[in-house]
């Protein structure tokens, strides 16, 4: 894939992404076209952002072409998890210097990849580009090339050098080099009626095992996880499946898209958090289907899980009715977890519509009802000032805003890709519901809420301090 100007408007204007419409088709959305932010790495560059959407295939080997900084910003900043390989979570880099600068990063890019197959045999090689190795020119595609005539394992270039964008951007840049040079260039060992793919879901904290055996239990083939938990060789062979089920929908959508028109695979966009999200992305795939057999199957599931849930929810219901909370996230978790608060008798009263579509946004609205508020920032001042106002009894967001929260004596829990617990599918909420107990009713709150005795003595001695003053 040549990374040209035409190529990256054509990322950042997916027909089927919600962001394109926001000027009235006149053009993109601000955040869509951002740039990374030097000096704040948390937020993510397009490399940043490529190696989330690919590191999760574990098998493979992720070799980051460029000075160490770039790998040592990205490396395991996300939980994904892996049920096998563990070579992904090796942190690979051809560390340039300054002389590779001057005169050129490929010999040692080559000798890098060289090296890899030799001492750790991955199933695949993932060559990422970077600023300095894209602005002094290096012929990522060349070496890759070579290298895999060469040794007989597959070496993919992704283009993803930080300076063109934002980490939404690299996501679709990682997946742009899985539709080049991945997705269909192998056959499964064999295909069923009913195999899908999910697309944006990275088993962060494991989180998918908690939604696959719902799926075989119904019958349904997980075919590909592109990519949590994945292997080289399933994604190979993606363009099998019947039906992409992305997860969330901005991360990915360039490659449900072109495997659409490719493939010819419709897709359809789910979540997996809260009883009546999981509900409905099992009755959407076995509608889809339309197999009458399917559909009964994933009813009885569906009652079965259900009353198994509401007798483990029904302690942690009781905890958490009318509990407030302030929502902090992005992207589809903006809705996805306020209707799981909600299946938990949890009142969100405000959440971020930070990276959210149109369609989330519409889908916030209807949730969190006429009084809820839409929180475009989230500045630490602007979210103290909203728990403040809402009398919320804590705040969910990401794992940055931890310290405002706990500065300020709220509860926190953390929602984002840092957490250590999986909250997905049923068994996820009861998680879910336990956490988010643990914080409201963690006996530290009491303990840090009492006055300090310097306090106490204060006021206690007001009065012999007013009139001492008075006095002088
Ligand atoms: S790719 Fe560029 S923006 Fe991203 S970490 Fe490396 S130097 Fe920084």
């Amino acid at each position: 894939m040549k990374l040209t100007k035409s190529k990256i408007n054509d990322l950042l204007t997916q027909p089927g992404c919600e962001h394109n419409h926001n000027k009235e088709g006149q053009g993109k959305n601000k955040s869509c076209t951002q740039t990374a932010n030097p000096g704040s790495a948390q937020g993510g560059c397009a490399f940043d952002g490529a190696s989330i959407a690919l590191v999760p295939i574990t098998d493979a080997a992720h070799l980051v072409h460029g000075p160490i900084g770039c790998s040592g910003n990205s490396w395991n900043s996300r939980g994904s998890l892996s049920s096998g390989p563990m070579t992904y979570k090796m942190g690979f880099t051809t560390d340039l210097s300054e002389n590779d600068i001057i005169f050129g990063g490929e010999k040692k890019l080559y000798k890098a990849i060289a090296q890899l197959i030799k001492k750790y045999n991955p199933a695949a090689v993932f060559v990422y580009s970077t600023c300095v190795t894209a602005l002094i020119g290096d012929d990522l595609d060349a070496v890759c090339k070579a290298a895999t005539n060469k040794y007989e394992t597959p070496i993919i270039p992704v283009h993803s050098p930080g300076f063109v964008g934002s980490k939404n951007l690299g996501n679709r840049l990682g997946g742009e080099a899985l539709l080049d040079h991945v997705v269909g260039t192998k056959e499964p060992e064999y295909t069923t009626a009913y195999d899908i793919n999910l697309i944006g879901e990275y088993n962060v904290a494991g989180e998918m095992w908690g939604v696959l055996p719902l799926f075989k239990k119904a019958g349904i083939r997980v075919l590909a996880k592109i990519t949590g938990d994945a292997r080289y060789e399933e994604v190979c062979s993606a363009h099998r499946a019947k039906l992409n089920v992305m997860i969330c929908s901005k991360a990915l959508i360039n490659m449900a898209s072109a495997m659409k028109e490719r493939y010819n695979i419709p897709y359809i966009e789910e979540s997996f958090y809260g009883v009546q999200d999981m509900n409905r992305c099992l009755r959407n795939i076995a509608q889809f289907f339309g197999d009458q057999v399917l559909i009964e199957r994933v009813e009885e599931i569906i009652e079965e899980e259900t009353a198994k849930l509401d007798i483990a929810l029904a302690p942690y219901r009781e905890r958490l009715k009318g509990k407030r909370m302030v929502l902090y996230t992005g992207g589809v978790k903006s809705w996805s977890i306020v209707s799981a608060a909600q299946d938990l008798g949890m009142e969100v009263v405000a959440t971020s519509t930070k990276k959210s579509t149109e369609e989330d946004k519409g889908r916030i609205k209807k949730l969190l009802g006429k009084d809820g508020i839409m929180l475009e920032k989230g500045s630490p001042e602007e979210l103290l000032r909203v728990v403040q106002k809402t009398k919320a009894d804590l705040l969910v967001a990401g794992g940055r805003n931890q310290y405002t929260a706990l500065k300020a004596k709220i509860p926190f829990l953390d929602i984002n890709q840092e957490r250590h617990h999986p909250y997905a599918g049923y068994i996820g909420l009861v998680e879910m519901a336990r956490e988010l107990s643990e914080a409201v009713y963690s006996p530290i709150w009491t303990q840090v809420r009492k006055p300090s005795p310097w306090e106490i003595w204060q006021q206690e001695h007001e009065s012999l301090l007013n009139l001492e003053a008075e006095g002088e």
